[in-house]
């Protein structure tokens, strides 16, 4: 009955804007002019993780932020307040964040993928202006060509600018220059009232800072303004084995205190056969590392770390003499640390080999059942525990990341969530879990089901027993969210009402139930 209802009021919605629109539209059933609000698509159904599927009743491919603005503007004065509206950036999301059961998907991709590059001078920064749905890899294309490229990554390229901005954009650079969103100087975000604003740390800055990590929940990014810098030819890309946890973590610990010889800090663990060779695809040094991963009873683990040095790095050293004077202060298995000399473009866009590999034998559309944390520094090996007694080794398909992040290169005033800065600990984690079930290897609903329970049960216990906090997060009830908010749940409420008071954006996170006004927002936070 609640779906029918919906599915007639996006219907009216659809006539109504058709007969409301400034524009000409085309009279087909299946084409409604220049908003090009079309049917749903399998695609605008479904994301990377491939475990939710929620179908919203129709599409927005809007050819400018104006169409944006015009849809929200709409909505928002109308009385069809039950009506959402989701963003969807590429799409690789784990549990339907870009997903608008019933509502509204707006295909960022569609916007044309604009990017307006600004050289500095001296004393001058340099950026690009980049429309809010182009790829990352499109703005590394684009800005290589001047010798520029963004300072901050993902490890992945092929998703979108204001995809990883709603989030916060974090790889092995963001212990030297913070997250994505630490290197943004201004936005254009269209709220989910229909208001078209420029916002920067200046300018209408209670929205910047709000949309910045905001789960796509205060207005839709359609512009982004972001750092460049000079981008180097080649990096020098190392990797270094471990049988033991506490010298890995203090060698990754070293790393990050050097940040004017190191440009780059990640890390793994090698948990069996197969995750030492699928996170090797991309790094073509020759390995004779081969490890003994012990017995089903008593299995043994490594861990690798991933650093890089840039070759512009002290123009007048050899990038060889850099790497040397790195490595002889770690403590890693002797004789197990290789490098190897790739471009910068094939560096940052190495996990793109890793995707063509998995896509070629049928391992790319499978599940993600993936699960992202933020962990104090003092709980990383509790963590590790924690880990170890949840997985199994040989069984497990994907990779384990760890690397170290360094508050302070993180703004306060975002509604990105760290764990609590209590202790006056710089350092603090980023573990994630990156798993594939294939149902065709015999991972289907069941099996899929437990180990979703299994990473909730990970995510439960390191919450309250380490004070880690889910990134990319996801919480199946609006209580769940009022716990990862603690004590920034009445700021992030305070926004919501400001920006988007019928609560019209962003309803695939689950953090406000569908329909809500500012009152009951209210009422769900008074109730904890
Ligand atoms: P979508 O999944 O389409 O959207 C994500 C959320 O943002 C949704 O809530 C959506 O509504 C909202 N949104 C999308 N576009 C906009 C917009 N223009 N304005 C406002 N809200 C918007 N993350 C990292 O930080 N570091 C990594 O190294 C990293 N590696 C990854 C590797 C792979 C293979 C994958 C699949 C993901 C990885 N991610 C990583 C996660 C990734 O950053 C997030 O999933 C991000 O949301 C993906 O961007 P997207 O364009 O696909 O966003």
């Amino acid at each position: 009955m609640e779906i029918a209802m919906v599915c007639t009021r996006v219907n009216l919605l659809i006539l109504i804007l058709s007969l409301c629109s400034p524009y000409k539209f085309i009279q087909s059933p299946m084409d409604f002019g220049p908003l090009n609000l079309l049917p749903t698509t399998i695609a605008a159904s479904s994301d990377f993780g491939r475990i939710l599927f929620h179908s919203p009743s129709a599409v927005l491919k809007p050819q400018s932020p104006r169409d944006i603005s015009l849809l929200l503007s709409f909505l928002s004065a109308s009385s069809l307040g039950k009506v959402t509206v989701a963003a969807r950036g590429a799409g690789h999301s784990i549990h339907g964040q870009a997903q608008a059961l019933d509502g509204i998907v707006v295909e960022m991709r569609s916007l044309p993928a604009e990017i307006e590059l600004h050289k500095g001078g001296e004393g001058d920064v340099s950026y690009a202006d980049v429309s809010g749905g182009a790829m990352w890899i499109e703005l590394l294309e684009q800005s290589l060509k001047a010798g520029l490229a963004p300072r901050s990554w993902t490890d992945y390229l092929y998703i979108t600018i204001g995809g990883t901005l709603s989030n916060a954009g974090i790889s092995g650079q963001t212990f030297k220059h913070g997250p994505q969103i630490s290197n943004v100087l201004q936005l254009e975000v269209v709220t989910g009232r229909g208001e078209t604003v420029t916002c920067s740390p200046t300018k209408n800055a209670e929205l910047f800072s709000a949309v910045l990590g905001g789960l796509g929940q205060f207005g839709i990014i359609t512009r982004a303004r972001i750092l460049l810098q000079e981008a180097p030819q080649k990096v020098k890309w190392v990797r270094a084995f471990y049988d033991d946890f506490g010298t890995f973590t203090k060698d990754q610990e070293l790393l990050v205190s050097m940040p004017d010889m190191v440009d780059y800090v990640e890390g793994f663990i090698v948990l069996n056969e197969q995750s030492l060779h699928s996170s090797s695809i991309a790094f073509p040094a020759n390995m004779d590392f081969s490890p003994d991963f012990g017995t089903k009873g008593s299995p043994k683990i490594y861990y690798c770390i991933e650093f890089a040095v840039h070759d512009y790095q002290r123009k007048n050293t050899n990038v060889e003499q850099v790497v040397e004077a790195i490595s002889v202060q770690m403590s890693h298995i002797a004789s197990h640390l290789y490098s190897v000399e790739v471009s910068y473009f094939d560096f940052l866009n190495r996990v793109r080999m890793e995707e063509m590999s998995l896509r070629s034998s049928g391992l790319w559309e499978v599940h993600h059942p993936w699960l992202n944390m933020f962990v104090p520094k003092a709980g990383i090996r509790d963590l590790r525990d924690l880990l170890m007694d949840n997985i199994s080794p040989d069984n497990f398909e994907g990779l384990i990341l760890i690397y170290p992040l360094l508050r302070d290169k993180w703004g306060t005033n975002t509604s990105v969530v760290l764990p609590d800065s209590g202790s006056t600990e710089q350092v603090m984690y980023v573990v994630g879990i990156l798993r594939s079930a294939n149902p065709d290897e015999g991972c289907s609903h069941h099996c899929l089901q437990e180990l979703l329970r299994r990473h909730r049960h990970i995510a439960d216990t390191a919450g309250v027993r380490i004070g880690a906090k889910q990134y990319l997060a996801h919480h199946p009830t609006p209580a769940g969210w009022h716990q990862h908010f603690g004590p920034r749940w009445e700021r992030f409420v305070e926004r919501k009402n400001r920006f988007d008071p019928l609560s019209i954006l962003g309803p695939g996170q689950g953090i406000f139930p569908k329909g809500s006004t500012g009152v009951s927002f209210r009422a769900v936070s008074s109730a904890f």
